[in-house]
């Protein structure tokens, strides 16, 4: 597009695929594709395209109204912004949670399921990542509760087909989660029901799957969000001030995060802001 690129990354390259553990069966064209040959080829592509990447500088400062990012290795000022910074767990807030997760205790369903053969665990949430875990971890031989506040579910068919009637997972609906027990380990999650009445349920994991939240902390300036709390887009990534753009998870409702809905974000909005520049908004 002839624009001159940077791209500045906190961490290593990848973002949330860098989590990953299972093929990636949704990236068209590369069925089961490895998160870090997806990685690995994207970045590939972006320098062969003359882009530069700098990564692993922490944290990046975005003034928005002056389209200024300052890092540790330096200051950019652009005539363009597309923050692609994406979105971390959604966490519950209730006692024990903290204290669960600074014990590392933060089991990846496919990863360690091993870990739970025989043994109860909870999965909370509603959404693809609850019912998939939900299902692996029983396909594993845990004996799963799945606890979701709503009794729809938003998840893909195939994981309610798949998680929903296998044998091993109990499903607790509507019902919310009121806190986490134990000190050394996990030992119980204390669940309210729609009847008001609070049980506890003995749990060796607690898996938090209650969908994720932007990653705006370092971007200043006043950006409007939508009803769901991500960035506020129009069609083509623009958000509301001018010069700034959006792409992926920092602008996408959860039910509808993905790897190429991102990508597919990232080149609209390089388009839109290429057009911008050229004076030919359209
Ligand atoms: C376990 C798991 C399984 C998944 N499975 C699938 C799947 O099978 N198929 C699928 O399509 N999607 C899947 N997803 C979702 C998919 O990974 C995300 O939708 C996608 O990665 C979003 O890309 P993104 O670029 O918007 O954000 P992210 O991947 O979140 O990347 C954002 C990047 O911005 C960086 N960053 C954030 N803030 C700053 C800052 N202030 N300064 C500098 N850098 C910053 C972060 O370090 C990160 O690298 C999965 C996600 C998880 C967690």
């Amino acid at each position: 597009m002839g624009l001159e690129a940077v791209v500045l990354e906190a961490d290593e390259p990848g973002g949330q695929l860098r989590r990953v553990q299972n093929p990636i069966a949704d990236y068209p064209g590369w069925p089961d594709i490895s998160a870090r040959d997806l990685i690995r080829r994207l970045v590939e592509h972006a320098e062969r395209l003359g882009v530069r990447l700098v990564a692993g500088i922490g944290p990046v400062r975005v003034e928005t109204a002056e389209r200024r990012v300052s890092t540790p290795v330096g200051i950019w000022e652009a005539d363009a912004v597309l923050l692609a910074t994406g979105a971390r767990d959604r966490r519950l807030g209730i006692p024990g949670e903290d204290a669960m997760l600074a014990r590392g205790e933060d089991w990846s369903a496919s990863r360690d399921s091993h870990r739970f053969r025989n043994l109860p665990v909870v999965v909370i949430g509603g959404g693809d990542r609850a019912l998939e875990g939900a299902w692996r971890l029983a396909e594993a031989g845990a004996k799963v509760t799945l606890l979701h506040r709503r009794t729809a579910f938003r998840a893909a068919l195939l994981w309610q087909r798949r998680a929903l009637n296998h044998p091993g997972v109990t499903v607790l609906a509507p019902a919310v989660a009121t806190a986490i027990e134990g000190a050394e380990k996990t030992e119980a999650v204390r669940v309210r029901g729609a009847d008001g009445v609070e049980r506890r349920i003995p749990a060796a994991a607690v898996l938090v799957r209650i969908g994720t939240e932007p990653n705006l902390e370092g971007v200043e300036g006043p950006l409007e969000r939508d009803a769901f709390g991500v960035l506020a887009v129009d069609r083509w990534g623009r958000t509301s001030l001018p010069g700034i753009y959006a792409a992926g998870d920092v602008c996408t409702p959860p039910p509808y995060t993905s790897v190429v809905s991102a990508v597919a974000d990232g080149m609209r909005a390089v388009k839109a802001a290429a057009l911008d520049l050229a004076g030919a908004r359209s």
